[in-house]
């Protein structure tokens, strides 16, 4: 996004949905932080119970910021925000159980996440080598390098559809394990699912702009040919 043109457009529709998701999130998860669920366990807590009982040896640490929870599959580290590590909530146990999900994933070699860790290293090369390439193709008018930057982008594209699948079924794995282990309620049961939708749904916005960006390359690349 360097500059304005008509191009700007085509991702439009991708940052009206980015700006939802993001009032979506923030509204769901502030009301579901306020309401707790009848068993009482913290996200720490709720995460360390499920991980007992399926026998996954992972750690749970705390980690600064807001919303900043995720499963470091590398170290087999769940880090929570300090509000989902401490807090009694629906919030708190929906987001911990979530990133227990992706250890769960881990454990059971879940395809699209062993591809998405994999891509990792790929992608964090080449969206910065994209725009760069890009840049260069279109001002010094080398179609070449212009399009090696689109080859390069659609690298972050892939990486964010994949991380689609597996945004899901960490949910998914969530709501199922704290069912099972009755740590929610069935009248519990939906308030989780709003939060995990609307987390899901920023990544479906991540997701849309990336491809409506390639998008917008193509049509800046084919209108620099004319
Ligand atoms: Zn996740």
């Amino acid at each position: 996004m360097f500059f304005w043109d008509s191009t700007m457009l085509v991702v439009l529709p991708a940052l009206l949905l980015t700006f939802y998701a993001q009032w979506k999130l923030s509204s769901t998860f502030s009301h579901f932080s306020g309401v707790g669920t009848r068993s009482g366990l913290t996200g720490a807590q709720a995460a360390a119970a499920l991980a007992r009982r399926r026998n996954l040896g992972v750690g749970i640490e705390p980690t600064g910021g807001s919303l900043t929870d995720h499963y470091d599959p590398t170290t087999n580290v769940l880090r929570l925000s300090e509000p989902i590590y401490n807090e009694r909530s629906i919030a708190a146990v929906g987001v911990a159980a979530h990133e227990l999900g992706h250890a769960l994933q881990k454990a059971d070699n879940y395809g699209p996440l062993t591809l998405r860790m994999g891509l990792v290293p790929l992608v964090n090369f080449s969206s910065s080598a994209s725009w760069i390439l890009f840049l260069i193709g279109l001002f010094a008018h080398l179609p070449g390098l212009l399009w090696a930057g689109i080859a390069a982008f659609s690298l972050a594209v892939l990486f964010s559809l994949i991380t689609l699948p597996v945004e899901f079924d960490a949910s998914r794995r969530a709501l199922v394990a704290l069912r099972e282990d009755g740590i929610i309620t069935s009248q519990e049961e939906p308030g989780v699912r709003s939060v995990l939708n609307a987390a899901a749904l920023t990544y479906v916005a991540a997701a849309l702009m990336a491809v409506l960006q390639l998008l917008r390359l193509v049509l800046i690349a084919r209108n620099s040919d004319d």
